[in-house]
């Protein structure tokens, strides 16, 4: 059997590795000139690797863990001791733990509201939760009109978004929200560091997964692929420069891309509506000669009101060589950014740092990743739901369209949207060719 996998990301590379292990030959076409997608790592001391994609991982990230162990990578603790930073309108503040200043019982409201949508939501199928036409027609934005009234949860629910999807609360509807919270583990587990969804990172970087995963296959870069037509004895694939027949296709891309490629016959259902947002992130990694907040008792963890830097973690290198503040632009504050010259960007994401971490020296080193705009992702950390979406789109995440086959961490309703997520996808698409086209 012959299969071509569309995308070298996590999903994608994870669904080449186990059909080729189940007697699939199978080509990978990888539009970027690498592989990776969402992961990516910069160099930013000789040696010293930070991740301008995705990071972190929990123990719950069981499919990401093991594969981590097979290619012989490991994890290292994220960072978050001592005080945290934040400037959140009241003048600012230093605080130990992450707890910011603000009104306890207002933020505990809140967290109860979002937890009772949260349990209310069908995981497996969020479109047949009770109520999912009324959920999924509301954004989160007009949710948070009628039923949020303390100014205090009104400043926190778009950073809180914002930090744990990088979204707009205008752009994704209630039942996706609600849906993302528990397929990623529910709130306190995905808010977490320690013992929760950021308690570690890949030693190193996470790109090494896919670089890893990639060596053994047959990859092609820079070839973005543009048609796939099914017809009654296999699947014509087109890409820049490659023109491959196939028994059967593997789609592991963002919806939006997905959309991008004409497929014949038609799809009946496409894979994303008008509603359907790009997730915005903007990564800016200021590197320092040493981790020098620490020395201060400062975690490198902030939470802002007003961006660039709407959080701040400490991401420096395991071996110490540098220091690395990660900061975090997204949801609206994400476009503005993306928007600036680059002297901008440096100088307010600078002056920003100073304001939060007086004590530093300036940087020796300073990374923007824009993920807004990059052309082979729309959508970082992952696609958004909007109104009605999750009603018209999900009962199709991850039905066959002849040939063609769908994964990408957008198909998985477990840890969607985050590695573990693209990884399960991988592995349930590939187990479902292996099967299907052994049958046909
Ligand atoms: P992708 O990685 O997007 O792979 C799709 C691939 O398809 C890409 O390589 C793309 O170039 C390629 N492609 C697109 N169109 C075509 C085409 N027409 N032809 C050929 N190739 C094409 N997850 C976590 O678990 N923890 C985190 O801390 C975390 N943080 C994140 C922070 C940021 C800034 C970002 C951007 C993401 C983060 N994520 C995180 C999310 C995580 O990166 C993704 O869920 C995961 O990597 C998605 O993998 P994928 O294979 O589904 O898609």
């Amino acid at each position: 059997m012959r299969v071509v996998v569309v995308g070298a990301g996590l999903a994608g590379l994870t669904a080449a590795r186990l059909l080729v292990a189940g007697g699939a030959e199978v080509t990978v076409l990888e539009a970027r000139d690498r592989v990776g997608g969402r992961t990516h790592g910069i160099e930013v001391a000789p040696g010293g690797w930070v991740d301008a994609g995705a990071a972190y991982l929990g123990d719950r990230h069981t499919e990401l863990t093991a594969l981590m162990a097979e290619l012989d990578l490991k994890a290292t603790p994220t960072g978050m001791v001592g005080d945290s930073r934040f400037e959140l309108g009241a003048g600012d503040a230093t605080r130990p733990g992450r707890f910011p200043p603000l009104s306890a019982v207002a933020l505990g409201e809140l967290f109860d509201l979002l937890a009772d949508l949260t349990a209310s939501v069908r995981v497996d199928a969020p479109w047949l939760t009770p109520d999912a036409a009324a959920l999924d027609a509301t954004t989160v934005a007009d949710w948070a009109e009628a039923n949020v009234t303390h100014p205090d949860a009104r400043l926190f629910l778009p950073l809180f978004l914002g930090e744990m999807m990088a979204a707009d609360p205008a752009d994704v509807s209630v039942l996706h929200m609600a849906f993302y919270l528990r397929s990623g583990g529910g709130i306190r587990y995905l808010n977490a560091f320690e013992g929760g969804a950021q308690a570690d990172r890949v030693d190193g970087g996470a790109h090494q997964l896919c670089e890893r995963l990639a060596a053994p296959l047959d990859v092609r870069l820079s070839a973005p692929v543009r048609s796939i037509a099914s017809d009654d004895t296999g699947v014509t694939v087109r890409a820049d420069g490659v023109d491959l027949r196939a028994d059967a296709v593997v789609v592991a891309v963002p919806p939006r891309l997905a959309d991008a490629i004409t497929l014949t016959p038609e799809l009946g259902v496409r894979r994303a509506t008008p509603a359907t947002a790009p997730g915005c992130a903007v990564k800016v990694h200021l590197v320092y000669p040493t981790p020098a907040w620490r020395e201060h008792g400062l975690s490198g963890w902030s939470v802002n009101a007003h961006g660039p830097l709407l959080s701040t973690v400490d991401d420096s290198p395991a071996d110490g060589s540098v220091g690395v503040l990660t900061g975090f632009v997204t949801g609206a504050e994400a476009h503005a950014y993306a928007a600036l010259s680059p002297a901008e960007r440096r100088a307010a994401a600078v002056a920003q740092a100073a304001r939060l971490f007086p004590q530093l020296p300036p940087p020796i080193g300073f990374h923007v990743t824009d993920w807004v705009n990059e052309e082979y992702s729309r959508g970082c950390y992952a696609a958004l739901f909007g109104p009605g979406d999750w009603v018209t789109l999900g009962p199709h995440l991850t039905t066959p369209h002849h040939r063609v086959h769908w994964a990408g961490t957008e198909t998985s309703t477990e840890f969607f949207g985050l590695m573990e997520g693209a990884i399960r996808s991988g592995q349930r698409v590939a187990a479902d060719i292996l099967a299907t086209e052994e049958a046909r």
